[in-house]
């Protein structure tokens, strides 16, 4: 006898059939480029056909390119639990949290501080350096489990990835903001791991401002947009400083002086990017119907189904599982390490299995709810398990990168 199919196992077998995926690929990477919803393959070509080649500049009208950035943060909203008018999609995640932090340390100009911890993604860093510089503050860098107890009345701001890249580890968005404002500071969060696989409840965690990433699970495709929050509370009396005229209260009015306009869109800053948008905006609606929380469900079924194979069959190779086993606090995918880790995923490639690698030796597994499936993760175990057995990654044409540390 068969069992019958549960809703949430229809639920995600037809999501998965949204996406154009490649015959004889396992995609264990839609956390850092989410793969192809066919629905965008259309909308490419009645945004260029239609849309520009037909409609030319009248489309900014016709086809509503206009409001793209609020359309399309609206989208995003319902998915990080922010009210309508608080989100745009706009720019790059890294121009976005220029903005935003910036905005942020202007609303506290008292405080000197920025506190965010050494082990955010990259860019992050790179961009407080320079907010820092700007507004003649600076930043102590600190592990997240120490930031309650460095928060005074000289910060601030806390800068926040509330997903580890490396390590999948995810912090307690609310408690961490609770303490910053206890302390006078703002929150400012980086969701590029989180928005669309986990809730992150911006508006219920009175978080300040938040950007993220469109192309990771969100699917917008590679080069999205990014997305940008901030509060309702603020958008009165925050100034961000890339005051281009889509930002303008008044953008066709050509005035020479600059006036912020009233809400969210202040935010903006140069002609949005069309194209883009309106891929990323068709490929949301991969997401409707469904709520963040049974997407978080069927997140943690797969992570955990991975870590405890890993831990059964992989362990013996000397693989060490570096993501949090307590599912709480685990995002949605799952990093092993292994000394031979680079080889071992090069050759994970040659077999269509897809993961990535991050440096020194973090075998990154991205489990995405959308469209990954149980007899995938059973198939990314047993090929690596092939591997070990038949030493399959000592082959001379793998680069063999061992661990620094
Ligand atoms: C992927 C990622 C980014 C990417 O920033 P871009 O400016 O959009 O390239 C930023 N922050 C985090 C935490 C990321 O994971």
């Amino acid at each position: 006898m068969t069992v019958p199919a549960s809703p949430a196992r229809d639920t995600f077998a037809l999501t998965r059939e949204k996406f154009s995926l490649p015959e004889g690929v396992r995609y264990f990477d839609g956390n850092s480029l989410g793969p192809l919803p066919k629905a965008v393959q259309m909308q490419a070509y009645i945004t260029t056909t239609h849309e520009w080649g037909d409609g030319l500049i009248r489309s900014w009208r016709s086809a509503k390119w206009n409001t793209l950035p609020q359309r399309v943060g609206d989208a995003i909203g319902r998915l990080i639990g922010a009210a309508a008018g608080q989100v745009v999609a706009c720019d790059s995640t890294s121009v976005n949290l220029f903005k935003v932090l910036t905005a942020a340390l202007r609303l506290r100009a008292d405080r000197k501080v920025i506190l965010t911890d050494a082990s955010s993604f990259p860019t992050d860093l790179y961009i407080a350096e320079q907010v820092a510089r700007l507004c003649g503050a600076e930043i102590l860098n600190l592990p997240v489990s120490e930031f309650p107890k460095f928060l005074n009345d000289r910060v601030a701001a806390v800068l926040l990835c509330h997903v580890d890249y490396r390590s999948a580890e995810v912090y307690d968005l609310a408690r961490l903001t609770r303490a910053a404002h206890r302390a006078g500071a703002l929150m400012v969060c980086d969701l590029s791991h989180s928005a669309g696989a986990i809730p992150c409840n911006l508006d219920e965690s009175e978080v300040d401002f938040a950007v993220g990433c469109g192309y990771k699970y969100l699917n917008g495709g590679p080069g999205a947009p990014a997305f940008l929050y901030a509060a309702k509370r603020h958008h009165t009396d925050c100034e961000q400083p890339l005051t281009g005229w889509f930002g303008h209260a008044a953008p066709f009015e050509f005035t020479p002086s600059y006036a912020p306009a009233p809400g969210i869109e202040r935010f903006l800053c140069g002609t949005n990017q069309v194209i883009a948008l309106s891929l990323l905006n068709r490929s949301l609606e991969v997401f409707d119907g469904i709520s963040i929380e049974e997407i978080r469900t069927r997140s943690l079924e797969l992570t955990e189904q991975f870590i405890s194979s890993a831990e059964n069959r992989l362990a013996p190779h000397g693989f060490v599982v570096a993501s949090p086993k307590d599912s709480n606090v685990r995002g949605s995918h799952v990093s092993l390490r292994h000394p031979q880790g680079y080889a071992i995923m090069q050759e994970l490639s040659r077999r269509g299995v897809i993961g990535d690698f991050r440096m020194p030796d973090f075998m990154r597994f991205g489990f995405a709810p959308l469209f990954n499936t149980a007899d995938e993760v059973e198939y990314l175990v047993d090929q690596i398990d092939q591997i070990m057995t038949t030493r399959a990654w000592d082959n001379p044409d793998y680069e063999q990168r061992r661990a620094f540390t």
